[in-house]
């Protein structure tokens, strides 16, 4: 199988981890709260019969209403604000770049996948500021629901137990990281990937294939087009392109499509046309092929200003927790034509037109970027080189 995922600490060994889902959503005292990751939706029906590539977003939704979430969001509402701080720090660093500062680090590497942030912290530590400070995806729905939704709710945010839903082990290491917590309590109680979500929804004896189709809750279930296309490999990127562009020459952008960053070659490139500055832009996907662009990055012959690394095959659709695919690359081409389907169907297709995300600056953030938002949904990496061993984590127990 293709369930590979990288833990530099071995943080991945809890056996059942269906069960603390469970005793939270037991427990009256707890607010519970789901959030999905984009490529989950696109790879679940898998595992009750549906064809490969078959969105069951609605009925994923009712499912987790069923065991008892008492909210069901969206990880592609924080992909969406993942955009809205990466895009502004890569045009910060761009602007300083262009303006001839020698010391900014370009290019700027993307951070939303912890397999990948690891394995720099591990083997390339002296490139890790060239990592994009941003906050995954799954850690900034964390931070702003135990923040932001928790104080909505008027509750302490040891009494909020959020859970993701994730297509890979590495996401739970990413969780277990003790700088996403405070004074103790994770921004993410529990991360299980789509495989034990099936398993969940087996245990419950939940009919998944006769669930009605629901939609997410309110506020953070709202997205656009952009969050969604995170799943894939080249989403990231196209995502970060669609509002950096429209932030740094203050034009609409109207063909959202960039079909030169999408594909399944496994490192990839193009130059997006910022209205006469143009962007380079790099893509890989596996770790192998990663390796051959941060080499470059290190050896000062990089041509690229943004670099999108995913450590899985396609990206998140092919991580390690899903559905298995077995290498198979048509099944990861119909996952990844499902996730851009949906962004096509989506009447919102920009991150920073995500009304919710508006109204979360407007209300409680600030600027992107600004100093709240660094606090909450910006991180720091570590030199792990001395850290020996790479443990190469396979999940056999399906
Ligand atoms: Fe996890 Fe793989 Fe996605 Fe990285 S690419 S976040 S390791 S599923």
């Amino acid at each position: 199988g293709q369930c590979v995922s990288v833990c530099p600490v071995n943080a991945l060994s809890g056996r059942n981890t269906q069960q603390p889902v469970l005793d939270a959503l037991a427990d009256p005292a707890k607010i519970v709260i789901a959030q999905t990751a984009p490529a989950v939706r696109t790879a679940l029906g898998r595992d009750f019969g549906f064809e490969p590539g078959t969105l069951v977003t609605g009925k994923m939704v009712s499912a987790l209403r069923q065991l008892g979430f008492d909210y069901v969001f969206d990880t592609d509402f924080a992909a969406d604000l993942t955009i809205m701080e990466e895009g502004t720090e890569l045009l910060q660093r761009l602007g300083k770049y262009l303006n001839g500062d020698e010391k900014v680090k370009i290019p700027m590497m993307t951070s939303c996948c912890p397999g990948w942030v690891s394995f720099v912290e591990q083997h390339f530590p002296e490139l890790r500021e060239n990592l994009s400070t941003a906050k995954s995806p799954q850690q900034m729905f964390g931070a702003i629901a135990k923040s932001y939704f928790a104080k909505i709710l008027g509750i302490d945010r040891k009494n909020l137990v959020v859970v993701s839903i994730m297509p890979c082990l590495a996401k739970k290491y990413e969780a277990s990281r003790p700088e996403f917590s405070v004074d103790g309590n994770p921004d993410v109680d529990i991360s299980i990937y789509t495989r034990e979500l099936a398993r969940l929804i087996r245990y419950a004896n939940i009919d998944f294939n006769e669930l009605p189709d629901s939609d997410f809750d309110h506020p953070l279930g709202e997205s656009t087009g952009a969050g969604i296309i995170f799943g894939t490999t080249g989403g990231v990127i196209e995502a970060a392109c669609r509002t950096a562009y429209e932030l740094f020459t203050k034009k609409v952008l109207h063909k959202v499509d960039f079909e030169e960053l999408r594909g399944m070659e496994g490192i990839r490139s193009a130059t997006i046309d910022f209205e006469g500055v143009p962007v380079k832009i790099g893509i890989a996907h596996g770790l192998g092929n990663a390796r051959k662009l941060i080499e470059e990055v290190k050896n000062g012959t990089s041509p690229y200003h943004a670099i999108e690394v995913m450590a899985c095959p396609g990206g998140c659709i092919g991580g390690g927790g899903q559905p298995f695919h077995r290498g198979r690359m048509e099944v990861l081409r119909k996952r990844a034509t499902a996730l851009y389907q949906e962004d096509v169907n989506k009447p919102l297709r920009k991150s920073h037109e995500n009304p919710y995300i508006q109204k979360l600056y407007k209300e409680f953030l600030g600027e992107p970027c600004g100093p709240l938002a660094h606090k909450l949904l910006h991180t720091h990496y570590i030199d792990r080189k001395e850290i020996v061993g790479l443990y190469m984590q396979t999940d056999k127990r399906d």
